[in-house]
């Protein structure tokens, strides 16, 4: 059934902004609607056109393994990874587009199986692991690969090993636990950005993973990249998406590249804008904010936990960082509260329960991204509670 539209009157927390869905499955996804404000202020600089006669063709770069990638949005990937200081884009890595990095997580999921295995491949990510891991991997219910849980209790060297740095839902700094036989992770590095984290070292891992979603708030446009350092396995990524969609939405692509350029430029160009212009500098002092209000809220109420604060030198922005990771992972501390999303529920507050991510149902997973009405109520709500 539909939700509410009125934030004040029903439930804090940005499932109240979902009209049609099972709240149960998208509830509190982590829809980045922060960012909104940001996009507002800078004008035209991430705005364009397409005549009615462009990207007709299914084809961008015939040359290339990703026939489909078009080359403006490839270059503007790279640009940005060369300004962040983030990813090692262009030490040999192929770059491939996807229909957000959840199409390309079940492409590296394909292009790591072999297919004449006598078992399905193990997939695995240390608990709490992101909702999508488990039900992504298993919803077809492929020969080629299956869910096999938390990385930590697995035993055998066929395996995928899924490593999200900073990790959905708890904001942990993580590398991959498995190292046997002929296992292989891929890097899902969705959070690994300035607003998030402190950039401490350029990643250069075989496959990674990265989002305009969580990059730049821009989830709608659905559009995803992965930098692969193999070429065939970014061949058969590639092969995946050809049978799955036939290729990305070059519109998409047109205008996350001009969404990407538009964060560059502004660090960039002479005439360079204001903090209010440069998104990292906005998303960092945003999710500071946010996260001091959630401390203060916790400790207010006093029965909830935090993780600790962490931090690093960031690489660049050249100062000390605390990682302000974009969900919380917060702990119910009363002792008659076994269940904390349905406790919180029963306060209008919508969360995501810890068992989703293999975990305690004493946490709950709270995005820190939503809008600026809906999140002053879900921390003055928090704060309330006893
Ligand atoms: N990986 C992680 C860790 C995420 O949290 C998300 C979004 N919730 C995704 C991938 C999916 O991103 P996209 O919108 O690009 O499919």
């Amino acid at each position: 059934p539909p939700l509410h539209h009125h934030p004040q009157e029903h439930q804090a927390c940005l499932c109240m902004y979902k009209n049609g869905f099972d709240i149960r499955v998208v509830g509190c996804s982590g829809d980045p609607t922060m960012f909104e404000e940001f996009w507002r202020a800078t004008g035209d600089a991430a705005e364009i056109v397409i005549p009615g006669w462009q990207t007709m063709s299914y084809f961008s770069d015939v040359g290339n393994v990703c026939w489909f990638l078009e080359p403006g949005f490839d270059h503007e990937v790279r640009r940005l990874h060369r300004l962040v200081g983030n990813a090692a884009a262009d030490d040999g890595y192929h770059v491939l587009v996807g229909t957000g990095s959840t199409q390309l997580f079940m492409a590296a999921l394909y292009a790591l199986s072999p297919p004449n295995a006598a078992s399905p491949m193990n997939v695995v990510s240390t608990a709490p692991y992101y909702s999508s891991y488990p039900a992504v991997t298993d919803f077809l219910q492929s020969g080629l690969f299956r869910w096999a849980g938390d990385a930590n209790s697995f035993h055998g060297d066929a395996y995928i090993e899924l490593v999200c740095s900073p990790n959905n839902p708890d904001g942990t700094i993580r590398e991959a636990v498995l190292s046997s036989g002929s296992g292989v992770a891929v890097h899902d590095l969705a959070y690994y950005w300035p607003q998030y984290t402190a950039i401490t070292k350029r990643a250069d891992h075989d496959i990674m993973l990265f989002t305009v979603s969580k990059s730049t708030g821009h989830a709608g446009t659905r559009i995803g990249w992965a930098l692969v350092k193999d070429r065939e396995v970014a061949k058969k990524m590639t092969k995946f998406i050809e049978l799955n969609t036939i290729g990305v939405s070059k519109d998409s692509q047109l205008r996350a590249a001009k969404v990407l350029r538009a964060v560059s430029d502004a660090y960039e160009l002479p005439e360079a804008r204001t903090e209010e212009h440069r998104l990292f500098d906005y998303g960092r002092r945003k999710m500071v904010e946010r996260w001091r209000m959630l401390r203060d809220a916790a400790a207010a109420s006093g029965i909830f936990s935090l993780p600790d604060e962490t931090s690093g030198y960031c690489n660049f922005t050249k100062d000390k960082a605390a990682t302000n990771p974009a969900f919380a992972w917060l702990r119910c501390d009363r002792e008659d509260v076994e269940d904390c999303a349905s406790f919180l529920r029963g306060h209008k507050i919508l969360t995501r329960s810890g068992s989703q991510f293999g975990a305690d149902p004493r946490y709950v997973r709270v995005s820190m991204l939503d809008r600026d009405d809906a999140y002053d109520i879900f921390v003055r709500r928090l704060a309330s509670l006893k």
